[in-house]
């Protein structure tokens, strides 16, 4: 893969997104929906992969799904949290087919910040987005980590 980063670190939601899939056809879609709003993107195919790009490149956004081979987006998650420093590690959004409240207890404690039910659509991807500001505003704000009460489902 290529990675160019020439996006402004200091705005979590400027500059490129890491998107983690394994998926094919779903990283072709959701990569092809982020460039309409304005992203560009990264990619990687699996939990590994993801986790090896972000600790050489810092991405501020992370798109990990959480069913993948290798390392699951739950394990990537979790290792990201364990590695990042104090200021703070990438804003990280949870793609799962399933929609539970166990699968959402367990991206939260994965460290995930919002969570999208696939499909992924346009419109979920806008919202999850949307999220990622108020949070990464929050953040800025001196908001400290993020509880689960700010944790975003976006399900419909
Ligand atoms: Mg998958």
């Amino acid at each position: 893969m290529t990675v160019q980063t020439t996006g402004d670190r200091t705005d979590p939601v400027e500059g490129r997104v890491l998107v983690v899939e394994d998926n094919e056809i779903n990283r072709t879609v959701i990569v092809r929906m982020l460039k309409k709003l304005g992203y560009e993107c990264d990619v990687a195919h699996d939990g590994r992969e993801g986790l090896e790009t972000w600790r050489a490149h810092g991405h501020n956004l992370i798109m990990m799904d959480c069913e993948m081979p290798v390392m699951s987006g739950y394990e990537a998650a979790t290792a990201i949290r364990a590695e990042q420093g104090e200021e703070g590690g990438p804003l990280i959004v949870a793609t799962t087919a399933y929609v539970s409240n166990e699968h959402r207890d367990r991206c939260v404690a994965a460290g995930m910040d919002v969570f999208v039910a696939k499909p992924v659509t346009l419109a979920k991807l806008r919202e999850a987005l949307t999220r990622c500001e108020a949070l990464a505003a929050e953040r800025a704000a001196g908001g400290g980590k993020e509880t689960d009460s700010s944790f975003g489902l976006v399900a419909s």
